[in-house]
């Protein structure tokens, strides 16, 4: 009576209800199964590697070998189930269009064979079908939220089971190494590990670190990049490593406990609550990724300009916080929300460059890449999304900048050779030009004059948008 309990994208024993089912009908096989149709970016893929090993670790502490497999599952699934003689498959959904008909199918065929296949709720706080208006997806945030509130009481984690007993018949595993998500030639990741701890006590650790110290100047500090006020949970919540259910029961139990911190922790659910309207809106609408979903957009007059492209991915666009944003990104595989949107926002309305391309760039680089929240997100910033920011709405970098780092700790960090620029000068530079020469730096030398003049390209970004007359909602930037 085997249970066969696939692992994907949940990498976790805590609150897996695939996993905590199967162990209570006896003995377990938990498989890695990773099907290459399923890759994400580099950073994603480097993340994983890392995560794999510590979910062979927390297993194995349980007495259960992890089992991992590379190749389509619908030929790997087959061979597992002879090779270890089980009955029964359980896994955890998921929602995004391709694996979930993948996992539709497994599930018919093994059925037909006579097996028990048993899906369970995947990584969200409610499956994305049970929240409807007049049986139709919500398209806007705010009416979303707000039915969620009234209406949904995410489940409790499930908890775990006291025994867990080892399959008898163990197939052989392969060795994630030879997937070569490790870059060798240059290693660029391995200075990752000065940032992050990937792995499921590496996500608790995390959180509890965020619940005693950062949580409470959550909703003020969550949007001032330099002050470290935000969870950076993201990576450990794209690859499963904890639960947002679990983070909604610790975090209500510890509003319950302390009632100051219930605004903080009002607002650190609802941007979860972001990450469940994006997965909401790549079920419903599962063009996401590719298509803007304001049918208009498909006439917008992109530019394609690889060179600017390059100059923006590699930081050098001569803005300073865009800058810093995008090298913050390649050094660290994260970068701050509020960067985030300043930096998408330059790409789409500065340089007017395809969202695709930038959302391409994110996914490759972002540890915390998620085709939900990337795709949602960047037809958000370019006005294209179902609750999009209004078209007029673009973003000054410099204005940003001043706003959310007034005293330019996050500029210079990563934009050190113009550390020695006062506050004043440092959102834009090239308006400064005795103060530069004053220091001895030279734009075009130590740092790249600005690649578009913004007033200019804003009005040229304003035209393009009212060439395809577009309507727009309103949103809380
Ligand atoms: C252009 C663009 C691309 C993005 N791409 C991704 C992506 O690939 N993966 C990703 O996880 N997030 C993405 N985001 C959303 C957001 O920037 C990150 O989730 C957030 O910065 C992660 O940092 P954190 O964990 O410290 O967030 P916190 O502020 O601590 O929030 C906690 C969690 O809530 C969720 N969350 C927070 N803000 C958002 C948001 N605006 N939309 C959806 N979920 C949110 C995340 O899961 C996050 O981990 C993108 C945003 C923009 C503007």
């Amino acid at each position: 009576m085997t249970s066969l309990v696939l692992f994907r994208h949940d990498l976790r024993i805590d609150d897996h209800p695939a996993l905590a089912h199967g162990a209570k009908q006896g003995p377990v096989l938990p498989v890695f199964l990773s099907d290459p149709r399923e890759d994400r970016g580099a950073a994603y893929q480097w993340w994983l590697r890392q995560s794999l090993r510590s979910l062979t670790q927390g297993l194995a502490d349980l007495g259960l070998p992890l089992i991992c497999r590379r190749g389509h599952s619908e030929e790997i699934l087959p061979q597992l189930i002879q090779e270890s003689g089980a009955t029964q498959v359980y896994w955890n959904r998921r929602y995004a269009q391709a694996e979930r008909e993948r996992d539709q199918q497994l599930k018919s065929r093994l059925r037909q064979q006579g097996m028990v296949a048993e899906s369970f709720p995947g990584d969200l706080l409610t499956e994305p079908w049970t929240l409807l208006r007049e049986n139709q997806p919500f398209k806007v945030f705010t009416p979303f939220w707000k039915k969620f509130l009234q209406s949904i009481e995410p489940a409790q984690p499930c908890s775990l089971p006291q025994h867990w007993l080892a399959a008898p018949r163990l197939p052989a595993s392969e060795n994630p190494d030879d997937w070569h998500w490790e870059p060798r030639n240059p290693d660029w990741a391995s200075p990752l590990l000065a940032y992050w701890q990937p792995g499921e006590p590496g996500a608790h650790q995390r959180w509890r670190e965020f619940l005693d110290h950062r949580l409470r100047d959550y909703a003020k500090g969550r949007d001032f990049p330099a002050l470290e006020k935000v969870s950076r949970l993201s990576p450990h919540l794209a690859h499963g490593e904890i639960s947002p259910r679990r983070l909604w029961q610790m975090a209500r139990e510890r509003a319950a406990a302390e009632p100051g911190l219930r605004p903080a922790v009002d607002k650190f659910l609802q941007e979860l609550g972001w990450r469940e309207f994006s997965w909401h809106l790549l079920y419903h609408f599962p063009q996401l990724p590719t298509e803007p979903l304001r049918a208009e957009f498909r006439h917008f007059p992109w530019q394609e300009d690889r060179t600017s492209l390059q100059a923006w991915a590699r930081g050098r666009t001569g803005y300073p916080m865009v800058d810093a944003g995008m090298r913050e990104l390649w050094q660290t595989g994260y970068l701050h929300n509020r960067v985030r949107m300043i930096a998408a926002s330059f790409l789409v309305k500065d340089l007017l460059l395809p969202w695709q391309w930038g959302a391409a760039w994110f996914w490759d680089t972002l540890l915390d890449a998620d085709p939900a929240n990337n795709n949602a997100s960047w037809q958000w910033v370019a006005g294209c999304g179902t609750d999009a920011a209004p078209y007029f709405r673009i973003f000054n970098p410099s204005l940003q900048a001043a706003k959310f780092d007034p005293e330019g700790h996050y500029q210079r960090r990563w934009v050190p050779e113009l550390a020695a620029l006062p506050n004043s000068a440092l959102p834009s530079p090239w308006a400064y030009p005795e103060t530069l020469e004053s220091l001895g730096i030279q734009l075009g030398r130590d740092y790249p004059l600005p690649i578009i003049d913004h007033a200019v390209a804003r009005e040229r970004a304003l035209a393009a948008f009212q060439r395809i007359s577009v309507r727009t909602g309103d949103h809380n930037l």
